[in-house]
């Protein structure tokens, strides 16, 4: 999906340059662009040949293992490691974009350690939702639904809480399906994708609420990914230390009691589910607020708080919990040389977001050579 809540002529750059490496034309002008995950990875190859016929070079599973700086603190390269090698190799560089992406814990760790300025962030977690497809086509068409002009409905939902809190909904996949997206052993979390057609029987979303440094413990700019980290190791337990995800029905998850087998909707995660109480996984404050909006979103969207729909977790990766603080000219303000990048470092949320934050950083780059 290729809709951002931004704006910014960059935009209609990134659209032409999806078109260019493959994808569909319709991006061009659909108010809700997708391209979809079967023609994704062709859109990415193309570009990643289009950058070596540039000149570039892509390093596929090489790792930044070290980043390199002198007395002044300025960047002067960068160790990376070849998959199966134990050695690492320097490249001597005076400029680094650094575009991890939020789950490179890895990288957060050694900015730490080389005294890079870096803050805690509002970020959000909570659980997937899913339905059936032609509920949601219902609710938001009417009788219109299943006219092939309309394909499967998308929804954006927030629900504001007594407790001061906000329910939303974020990244839905109509005709999706629920996917695994942990990266360290041990730890599990979903996510959500569509292959181009949307056809899958689910719709499926995040449903999120926010976790502010206030929620953090301690004001270490790492205490966010803490905390990922410690709900990512309860879904893994309660899913039976299998990479089964935890799952439980909306209705027992309002109830309050776990659930022991599904209703009418089956879930889509590809590796299997555990019926179990997913609340478990998951900070009292997000709990709380789930069990008060997940009726009212029910009274926006009807059929939402269906009690057998699926809660699927934990969603812990919809944004990054810690930025890595940088100027106006997107320097670090703590390391010359360092621009960060896209979302891991604080400046996206999302596909259009992180790209349109590589060609500012890009441009920052280009000004300074
Ligand atoms: C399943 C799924 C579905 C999504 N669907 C959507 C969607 O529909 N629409 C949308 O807008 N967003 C979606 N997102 C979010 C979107 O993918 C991100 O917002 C976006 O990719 C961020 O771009 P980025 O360039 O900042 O980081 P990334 O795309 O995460 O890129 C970071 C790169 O850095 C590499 N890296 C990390 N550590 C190291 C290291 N030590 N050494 C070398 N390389 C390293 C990673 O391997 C990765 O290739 C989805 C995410 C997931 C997981």
């Amino acid at each position: 999906k290729l809709n951002t809540g931004t704006k910014n002529p960059a935009h209609r750059l990134i659209l032409e340059t999806f078109v260019k490496a493959g994808s569909p034309r319709d991006i061009l002008w659909d108010a809700k662009p997708h391209i979809g995950s079967d023609i994704l990875p062709t859109v990415v190859t193309n570009i990643s040949q289009r950058i070596e016929q540039l000149g570039g070079t892509v390093r596929y599973r090489t790792r930044l293992v070290n980043i390199r700086t002198d007395e002044s603190g300025a960047i002067t390269g960068v160790d990376v490691q070849p998959p199966q090698e134990t050695t690492s190799e320097t490249i001597a560089t005076k400029h680094l974009i650094l575009a991890c992406g939020h789950s490179a814990r890895d990288v957060f760790e050694l900015l730490k350690e080389h005294d890079v300025t870096l803050a805690q962030k509002t970020f959000a977690m909570g659980v997937r939702i899913e339905h059936p497809q032609h509920d949601i086509d219902r609710a938001q068409y009417g009788p219109s639904a299943g006219h092939p002009a309309l394909g499967a409905a998308p929804y954006k939902l927030v629900a504001h809480l007594p407790n001061g809190r906000s329910v939303f909904s974020f990244c839905m996949c109509p005709g999706g399906q629920v996917v695994a997206a942990s990266s360290e052993q041990g730890h599990l979390c979903v996510n959500g994708a569509s292959l181009n057609a949307r056809d899958g029987r689910n719709a499926n979303a995040a449903l999120l609420v926010n976790v502010t440094p206030d929620d953090l413990p301690g004001d270490d700019p790492l205490a966010g990914i803490e905390l990922q980290r410690a709900c990512e190791r309860a879904a893994y337990r309660l899913g039976g230390s299998n990479w089964n995800a935890p799952a439980q029905l909306v209705g027992d998850f309002l109830a309050g009691r776990a659930s022991t087998a599904p209703g009418k909707v089956k879930p889509t995660y590809p590796l299997g589910v555990t019926w179990t109480a997913i609340d478990d996984a998951l900070p009292q404050h997000i709990v709380e607020s789930l069990r008060l909006g997940i009726p009212l979103l029910g009274k926006k969207l009807r059929g939402y708080d269906r009690p057998d729909a699926v809660l699927t977790g934990v969603e812990t990766r919809s944004s990054s919990p810690v930025t890595v603080i940088r100027d106006r000219t997107c320097h670090a303000v703590s390391t010359p040389g360092l621009y960060p990048c896209g979302e891991g470092a604080g400046y996206a949320g999302g596909i259009m977001s992180a790209a349109t934050d590589g060609i500012r950083c890009a441009e920052a780059l280009i000004a300074d050579l």
